[in-house]
C-alpha cells in the first residue's frame, strides 16, 4: 500500500487496526489525544503527529475512530480539529459508532471544505481488528469509497458499500442491537441454569457445542467462567449505541428491557468493563422486568406448566 494513512484515535480498536496496517506494510501517521497510547505503535513503525492539523497535512487519507458523537464532532470541527486547517482534497473516513445524523453532519462539513467523507463503522472487536477480519459498513462519497477500498481490504474481510451518508451508521446500530440481545440472552440463560443447579461450565458447553453457538457465546465464555471482564468493547460504548438506536426509533418488544438492562449496568459502575459484564450486573442484581411478570391468566396456570 503506497498511500500514507493518517489515523486519529488509538483506543482499543484504533490501536489494534493500526497494528494490523503496519504488519501489512502500510505507512501510518498516528495521533492520539493521550500521547502515551501512541508509544507502542511508534515502536512498531508508526509516525507520531503532534496535532490533528499536522496529521491532515502529512496524510492524504485520514481515518478517525473515537468514542462517540461528541468526540467525533470535536475531532473534525473543533477549533484545533481536522478541518480547521485542511487545505481540501483529502479523504476522511470515520469508523466510530455514531448516529446517522452525525455521519450526515460530518459528510456535510467535509463536503463544504472541499474534502470527501466516508462513514465506515465496523462489526467485530479487538481480535478481528488485529487479524484484519472486521466487517465494514461503508456509506457516503462513492468515488472516495473506491479509492479507500484497498485499505478496507486490509482492515476487514468484507466491506459493503451501503449507499448515502447515514446508511453505514444505521446498519451498525442494527447489528449492535443484535449483539446486545446475544449478550443479554447468554447471560440470562446461564444464570437461569445456575439458579436451577446447573454448573456454569456445563451450560456453556451445552450452548457452545450446539446449533446456538456463535462468536459471542464462544468468545465470551472464558470471561463468564473466570468472572473477569477486561474491556475489548467497553460496556459504556454499547450502552451508548443502544441509546442511539432508541433515538433512531427502535421500538420492538425486547428493545426497552435490553436498553434498561445496559443502562442500569452502566449506572452500577460497569461502563469501563467489557460488554459481557452485563452477566455480572444481572448476577448481582436479581432483576425481572415488570412487563414480563404475571403474564399467565390466573385460571389457566396449569395449561402453561409444560
Ligand atoms: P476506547 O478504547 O474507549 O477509545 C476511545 C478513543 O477515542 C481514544 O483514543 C480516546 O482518546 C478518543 N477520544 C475520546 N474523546 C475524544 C475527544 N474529545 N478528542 C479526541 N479523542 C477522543 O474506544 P474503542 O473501543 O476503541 O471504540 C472506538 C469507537 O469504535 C466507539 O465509537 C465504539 O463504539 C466503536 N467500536 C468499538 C468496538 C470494540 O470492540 N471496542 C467495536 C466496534 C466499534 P484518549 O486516549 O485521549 O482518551
Amino acid at each position: 500500500m503506497s498511500t500514507t494513512i493518517g489515523w486519529a484515535g488509538l483506543g482499543n480498536m484504533g490501536n489494534a487496526i493500526v497494528q494490523n496496517l503496519i504488519k501489512n506494510g502500510c505507512v501510518v501517521n498516528v495521533y492520539n489525544r493521550t500521547k502515551e497510547k501512541e508509544e507502542e505503535l511508534v515502536r512498531a513503525g508508526a509516525k507520531s503527529q503532534e496535532s490533528l492539523q499536522q496529521l491532515v497535512h502529512n496524510s492524504p487519507v485520514i481515518f478517525t475512530m473515537v468514542s462517540d458523537d461528541e468526540a467525533v464532532k470535536e475531532v473534525y470541527s473543533g477549533e484545533q480539529g481536522l478541518l480547521s486547517h485542511s487545505p481540501g482534497g483529502k479523504i476522511f473516513v470515520d469508523m466510530s459508532t455514531v448516529s446517522p445524523h452525525t455521519s450526515q453532519y460530518l459528510a456535510d462539513v467535509c463536503n463544504k471544505s472541499q474534502n470527501q467523507f466516508i462513514e465506515a463503522p465496523v462489526s467485530g472487536s479487538v481480535k478481528p481488528a488485529q487479524d484484519g477480519t472486521l466487517i465494514i459498513m461503508a456509506a457516503g462519497h462513492a468515488e472516495a469509497y473506491g479509492k479507500v477500498k484497498p485499505i478496507f481490504d486490509i482492515i476487514g474481510k468484507l466491506s459493503l458499500y451501503l449507499g448515502d451518508s447515514g446508511a453505514g451508521s444505521s446498519a451498525k446500530l442494527a447489528i449492535n442491537y443484535f449483539l446486545a440481545l446475544n449478550l443479554q440472552g447468554l447471560a440470562e440463560t446461564v444464570l437461569f441454569a445456575q439458579n436451577n443447579g446447573i454448573k456454569t461450565e456445563h451450560m456453556l458447553t451445552i450452548i457452545n457445542e450446539g446449533a446456538l453457538a456463535n462468536g459471542i457465546t464462544k468468545g465470551k465464555a472464558p470471561s463468564i467462567l473466570n468472572k473477569e471482564f477486561p474491556a475489548a468493547f467497553a460496556l459504556k460504548h454499547l450502552a451508548k449505541d443502544l441509546r442511539l438506536a432508541d433515538q433512531q426509533g427502535l421500538q420492538t418488544p425486547l428493545f426497552q428491557p435490553v436498553l434498561h438492562s445496559f443502562q442500569q449496568a452502566l449506572q452500577n459502575g460497569l461502563g469501563e468493563e467489557d460488554v459481557m459484564a452485563i452477566f455480572k450486573y444481572l448476577q448481582e442484581n436479581k432483576t425481572s422486568h415488570p412487563a414480563v411478570t404475571n403474564i399467565y391468566p390466573d385460571d389457566n396456570v396449569s395449561d402453561y406448566a409444560n
